[in-house]
């Protein structure tokens, strides 16, 4: 009778389910050997103020598999984070951007500009990430107040202690920390006011939305507002229109970001 059920029981097995856990152990083995080959790219989308002046950029990694096509961050870097795999992978990201700094800064042309980089939950955990940063900081001699860590609320929600401890390091030394996807997490508004934040960046899903959807439009613009009243910096992602720009301006947004500007492209 146990036998006979636990046969039965085979058939929950969902094939798909079982093609899914065979692309993600794939997906594993080729993060792996993509580390060891070094195969990643960053790229760098602008950031540009009201006058349309650059004011800097976000670098975003690419990933050129050998076999596929282009694999997208958002598919890998949750199988990164799963399995410890961001710890190379956002170390390689924060030696190519201060890399990148070092080399803005060099020149008249470019030393006022800033870079901001997504840092994922486990690799902010890390014990020594704040020596870290600062280890590289001192390497490649730059201006700290220009690198820029993007954090999002997932992060403050799974230990808010241990951020605020580490930002408020970080933040002394002089970078800066924007709440990236602002508006789509869970977190509380009361934590807003005791972090150090620079700027809040609305999410591409509003903008996208917000000259169609009332309650689109409300959302940023209630987001903006709230950034106001907190003295921070509030940039729009997902720009695609100027119609949208037009409207994020008279709402007093700060920034922008989005297709409309550039696409994220390698720096030269
Ligand atoms: P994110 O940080 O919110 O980055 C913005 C995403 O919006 C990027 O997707 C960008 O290419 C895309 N985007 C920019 N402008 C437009 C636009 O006008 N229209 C539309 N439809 N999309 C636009 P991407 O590069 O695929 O990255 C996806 C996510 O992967 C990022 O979202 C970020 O959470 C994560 N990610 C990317 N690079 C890194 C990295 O180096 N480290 C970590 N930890 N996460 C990263
Ligand atoms: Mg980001
Ligand atoms: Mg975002
Ligand atoms: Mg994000």
């Amino acid at each position: 009778q146990a036998k006979e059920q636990g046969r039965n029981s085979v058939r929950f097995f969902d094939p798909d389910m079982e093609k899914k856990v065979e692309n993600r152990s794939q997906l594993e083995h080729d993060l792996r050997q993509a580390i060891d080959n070094r195969e990643f790219l960053l790229f760098y989308q602008k950031k540009v103020n009201a006058q349309e002046e650059l004011q800097g950029y976000e670098a975003l990694i690419r990933w050129p598999h050998p076999e596929k096509n282009m694999i997208s961050p958002a598919d890998f870097i949750p199988v990164a984070e799963e399995t410890g795999l961001i710890i190379p992978i956002g170390d390689w990201v924060l030696e190519q951007a201060c890399q990148t700094l070092q080399q803005f800064q060099q020149n008249k042309d470019t030393q006022h500009l800033n870079l901001s980089v997504n840092v994922s939950v486990k690799q902010f955990r890390q014990a020594d990430f704040v020596p870290k940063i600062i280890a590289k900081i001192n390497h490649y001699n730059i201006d700290s107040s220009k690198l820029e860590l993007e954090i999002t609320e997932s992060m403050l929600m799974d230990n808010l202690e241990d951020t605020v401890t580490k930002m408020k390091e970080l933040k002394t030394i002089g970078l800066a920390f924007s709440l990236d996807d602002f508006g789509t997490g869970y977190s509380s508004l009361s934590y807003l006011k005791n972090l150090p934040l620079s700027t809040l960046k609305v999410d591409k899903s509003f903008v996208r939305d917000m000259l169609i959807d009332k309650e689109d439009a409300a959302i940023v613009e209630t987001i903006i507002a709230l950034a106001k009243t907190l003295k921070l910096q509030v940039i729009a992602e997902g720009v695609e229109q100027i119609e949208q720009v037009d409207t994020l301006k008279k709402l007093g947004c700060d920034l922008f970001q989005g297709f409309l500007y550039s696409k994220p492209q390698p720096l030269e």
